[in-house]
């Protein structure tokens, strides 16, 4: 029998989390679930532990954890219950872990993700806002530990499918990328109509079922704004050289255009398992569970140029850049606070730009070249400050 990768789930009630354990549970000759985390919801958890049997569970807090460990032994496990963030740092980074999923939303992963960096662990990265903050500190922590980052988001996922194992050879080879984005929900709504969108309208994607947070992201073009950024670390690109379609039927993830012209895509249907299968498998291929595309079926394939003024936010992008490292971490601080304050709704959909633009604009990073990751979370937390300041702005 091979021997079997010992597998931590860092965010396993969430979308990404819960599809993650249904593609390991058709390999169970190939995975162990050695550890399993969630911040709310718990008795998800505790299903998940009985299905599963890891030998650590992490919640968010000493009470949460008391009663799932005293849960757990009821189910007859011997599942160790930790909380808080340092225990999903120690679960990042443990001996008996080899492979980290990564599935936390928010920069609230950073600290776990740079752990399995800098542990040398086979990292699953779904978390796209850790890199987005992280940045060269991130990819400074891979590099160091001899980590093996494979990219889960379905775009960043079909560009790394579209290129060769050696990564010597990327730069040589890939003239630009183009990472197709669907448009969101709002795609064709009549732009005076924004500001009235519901929490509700803005998480039912067309095409992807997700958490709320990258609901409201792909319905603000702002999730195509992180995958930007998180592109430029993962493949070491120039900003000019990440282009974005929309590209409405979500069928084509991505592209690389190569040097001689010739284009690389990879496509299927919009199911999370196909990436997740690839970043479990790699580089071997196995069942992902998703159902297969059906050619016949699709009517046509399009692609549209963005337009800045349907969708600002994305742009937004590009600028944070070209700007001071650091920008980047201001912009997706801002951008969380933002979201979380639409779906509490104390703001309005439109106000989410307007938060990030004014966040901006009003906290310049002043560090330097590489900042250590210390340093990113604590500009994460003056800039979330910042925001719920601007927002407090807003209401009066
Ligand atoms: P989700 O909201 O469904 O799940 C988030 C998970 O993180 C849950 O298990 C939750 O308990 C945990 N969590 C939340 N806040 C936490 C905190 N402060 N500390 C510890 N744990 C916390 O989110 P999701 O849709 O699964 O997305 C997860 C990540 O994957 C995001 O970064 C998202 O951008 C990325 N992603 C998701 C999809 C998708 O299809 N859902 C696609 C591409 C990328
Ligand atoms: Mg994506």
């Amino acid at each position: 029998m091979r021997t079997r990768q010992r597998l931590a789930v860092l965010g396993a009630t969430g979308s990404i989390g819960t599809s993650t354990l249904d593609v390991v549970a058709r390999h169970p000759d190939r995975f162990e679930v050695v550890g399993l985390t969630a911040f709310r919801r718990t008795e998800l958890l505790r299903a998940q532990c009985r299905q599963f049997r890891p030998a650590f569970a992490v919640v968010a807090d000493a009470d949460q954890a008391a009663l799932l460990q005293a849960q757990l032994r009821e189910d007859g496990l011997r599942t160790e219950v930790l909380h808080g963030a340092e225990a999903l740092v120690q679960l990042a980074a443990a001996p008996g872990v080899d492979a980290v999923m990564a599935a936390i939303v928010g920069a609230a992963g950073l600290p776990a993700c740079v752990a399995a960096a800098r542990a040398g662990k086979r990292l699953l990265l779904a978390n796209k806002e850790a890199l987005v903050v992280g940045g060269a500190s991130f990819m400074h922590a891979v590099h160091e530990g001899g980590a093996t980052l494979l990219p889960i988001d379905s775009e960043h996922s079909a560009i790394f499918q579209c290129l060769p194992e050696d990564r010597s050879t990327w730069a040589q080879r890939i003239d630009h990328i183009v990472l197709t984005a669907s448009g969101g929900p709002f795609r064709e709504r009549e732009h005076a109509t924004l500001a009235a969108v519901t929490p509700a309208e803005a998480v039912a994607h067309p095409n992807w079922v997700m958490g709320p947070k990258i609901s409201v992201d792909s319905a603000t073009m702002m999730n195509k704004a992180l995958e930007i950024i998180e592109a430029r670390w993962l493949f070491s690109l120039r900003p000019e050289q990440i282009r974005v379609v929309i590209h409405p039927q979500s069928i084509v993830h991505s592209m690389v255009v190569c040097r001689d012209a010739s284009v690389l895509a990879q496509l299927g249907t919009p199911d999370m398992k196909v990436p997740i299968a690839y970043g479990l498998a790699f580089p071997e291929r196995i069942e992902s569970g998703a159902a297969g595309l059906d050619f016949l079926a699709l009517k046509a394939l399009t692609f549209d140029a963005p337009r800045r003024e349907r969708c600002p936010g994305l742009f937004l992008a590009w600028d944070a850049l070209a700007a001071p490292e650091g920008t980047t971490a201001v912009l997706n601080a801002a951008n969380e606070e933002a979201v979380a304050a639409f779906l509490a709704g104390t703001i309005r959909f439109t106000d989410i730009l307007s938060v990030n633009t004014e966040t901006l604009e009003r906290l310049p990073p002043a560090l330097g070249t590489e900042p250590p990751v210390e340093d990113l979370i604590e500009l994460d937390r003056r800039a979330r400050a910042t925001a719920r300041q601007v927002m407090q702005e807003f209401a009066r």
